[in-house]
């Protein structure tokens, strides 16, 4: 998300200036084709998007360092949208399975 907006708004200010030195190389006839308060919003615009771009990316940085997961029981550092490591994940299923069986044979 972040690389995107930052690489519209170099884009943007890619264009600008490529534009602007269209501009000044032209004659001045043609030059008026390209409006020069059009220029300085486009300008305005991709600095606000690289701008944009650059808090964005730093947000997520801090927000993935945040929202690093751990083992809800040891703790260790695990993938993103896991409840529990390996180790632990094996131990609940099977603590699970065996309630299951439990319930299930209580309930013959
Ligand atoms: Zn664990």
């Amino acid at each position: 998300m972040s690389s995107t907006v930052l690489r519209l708004g170099l884009w943007i200010l890619i264009l600008v200036l490529a534009a602007y030195v269209l501009h000044e190389s032209m004659e001045e006839q043609n030059a008026e084709l390209i409006p020069m308060a059009l220029l300085g919003k486009a300008l305005t615009l991709g600095g606000i998007l690289v701008v944009a771009g650059i808090v964005l990316r730093i947000f997520e940085k801090s927000a993935k360092v945040v929202v690093k997961n751990r083992c809800a029981v040891c703790r260790t550092p695990i993938v993103h949208g896991a409840i529990y490591c390996r180790e632990h994940l094996r131990s609940v299923l099977h603590a699970e399975d065996e309630r299951l069986h439990q319930t299930k044979i209580r309930g013959r």
